[in-house]
């Protein structure tokens, strides 16, 4: 028997969140954002729920290829534009739209041979400070892009640093309105934090990345279930052994958990190595049968321990839910385990380890 851990991807979710995301923004049109292997879920398992979105916007170009060899036809955008000259081959070849954030990208396109116009997205730098034009810089910017034979139809686009907290997108939203009032084009502003917390915000296009994926962008603010979303990966394993600690004994590594009075404990076959965070201590969530329990002490590379309290019945072999669906109607939001672990649920998605068996439902 192969060990017990195995991920499932929820294809009927992947599909709902994206539909969320339409409903959030009835007028824009909606990138699914697949970077990172679609956020851990897998390109190729994710294509076709999401199919249903306007377009793929990715960082990787393997990941463009992987997305055209799929079969897609529509737009896909490269969200940090190529990375060195002869990228732009592909652009040309597989008719990918792509992000210009830099004088760099408009040298190579003026530089770049080809029969069909590229449709670029110039970003502007409007407080976040990774990429992009400043304001000051923006315009020069444009108008170099729109002398260009090379270039087609030109988009504008800007990324939030705050959609989640609450300062917002205000400060941002006024210095890329100031730097763009009287530039033509179409405007791609909101990810899934400004998308569903800031519904005012003009975005013809908007890039939904981890709603897609049924986790909170704005946690622990809000929770998944209240925009409606689902969760779009399981991670699940079961018991492989139980104990029982008597008073002032101690389980795993460094002994940092001692029980006060004697306890049942179960041991789940989990642990770093499958992408569980090792930070994630002593009380961080987790279902056995579909009961809520919590972990117990620190999380070693294959295993972790867990306070079987609540749970009387259990036993090796029972079901242990790490995060997404567990038996019945239960379900542990990867949110709450990624906020006992000091992360997002976005680091867990994209961690979940290579040698955990992946099944699609
Ligand atoms: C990843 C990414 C997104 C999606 O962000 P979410 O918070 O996952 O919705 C949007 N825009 C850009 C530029 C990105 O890199």
């Amino acid at each position: 028997m192969p060990r017990p851990i195995q991920a499932l991807i929820h294809l009927d979710a992947l599909a709902h969140n994206l539909a969320r995301a339409r409903a959030a923004a009835p007028d824009a049109r909606v990138w699914a954002v697949v970077k990172a292997d679609a956020y851990g879920h897998g390109i190729e398992r994710a294509y076709e729920p999401l199919r249903a979105a306007d377009g793929f916007a990715l960082l990787d170009l393997a990941e463009a290829e992987r997305v055209r060899a799929l079969g897609w036809r529509g737009p896909v955008l490269l969200l940090e534009g190529v990375f060195e000259a002869r990228d732009l081959e592909l652009c040309s070849r597989l008719n990918l739209w792509h992000v210009v954030h830099c004088e760099q990208q408009i040298d190579w396109l003026g530089a770049h041979k080809t029969h069909q116009p590229h449709r670029v997205f110039l970003k502007m730098n409007s407080g976040m400070n990774r990429l992009g034009f400043t304001a000051a810089a923006l315009r020069t910017a444009w108008v170099r892009l729109n002398a260009l034979p090379q270039v087609d139809e030109i988009s504008l686009m800007t990324h939030f640093a705050e959609a989640d907290a609450p300062d917002g997108v205000a400060r941002q939203m006024a210095a890329f309105d100031a730097a763009t009032r009287d530039l033509p084009g179409e405007r791609s502003v909101s990810n899934s934090a400004a998308l569903l917390g800031h519904p005012g915000v003009r975005s013809d296009w908007v890039r939904a990345g981890i709603q897609c994926y049924g986790s909170a962008p704005d946690h622990p603010q809000h929770d998944a279930a209240h925009w409606g979303l689902r969760p779009a990966m399981t991670l699940r394993t079961r018991l492989i052994a139980t104990q029982v600690l008597g008073a002032g004994e101690t389980v795993g590594y460094g002994s940092t958990f001692r029980a006060e009075s004697p306890m049942r404990i179960g041991i789940a076959a989990c642990g770093y190595a499958d992408g569980y965070p090792r930070h994630a201590g002593t009380g961080t969530p987790v279902l056995v049968d579909g009961v809520r329990c919590r972990t117990l002490g620190r999380v070693s590379m294959d295993m972790l321990a867990i306070d079987l309290t609540p749970v009387a019945a259990a036993a090796p072999g029972s079901e242990v839910t790490l995060w997404g669906c567990g038996p019945g109607d239960s379900v542990l939001p990867i949110d709450e385990v990624a906020h006992a672990a000091g992360t997002l649920g976005y680091e867990l998605m994209c961690a979940l380890a290579r040698r955990v068996p992946v099944a699609v439902q």
